[in-house]
């Protein structure tokens, strides 16, 4: 096996892993609020407390996969282009 041959097969190897993660489990954690929906803060006696919605995920703590995104986008056109 020459190298290139290998990076190819490594790289397809990923792809298709990433893929299925996709397909698994489309939405994963938001990076900003890791998953809480919002940010944490304390109040003035130190207690943890709900801060601010995080906008990035609209505080639901998800966001969908980029690849799951990339999905949706080709099924859509794919639908309206064989109705
Ligand atoms: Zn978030």
């Amino acid at each position: 096996m020459t190298p290139a041959l290998l990076a190819i097969a490594f790289l397809l190897a990923i792809t298709l892993c990433y893929a299925g993660v996709c397909a698994g489990s489309p939405f994963g954690n938001c990076h900003k609020c890791r998953g809480m929906g919002h940010a944490i803060t304390t109040d003035r006696k130190g207690r943890m407390k709900r801060g601010k919605d995080c906008r990035r995920c609209k505080a639901t703590g998800k966001r969908i996969r980029v690849g799951r995104h990339l999905y949706n986008l080709w099924a859509r056109a794919y639908r309206d282009g064989t109705r």
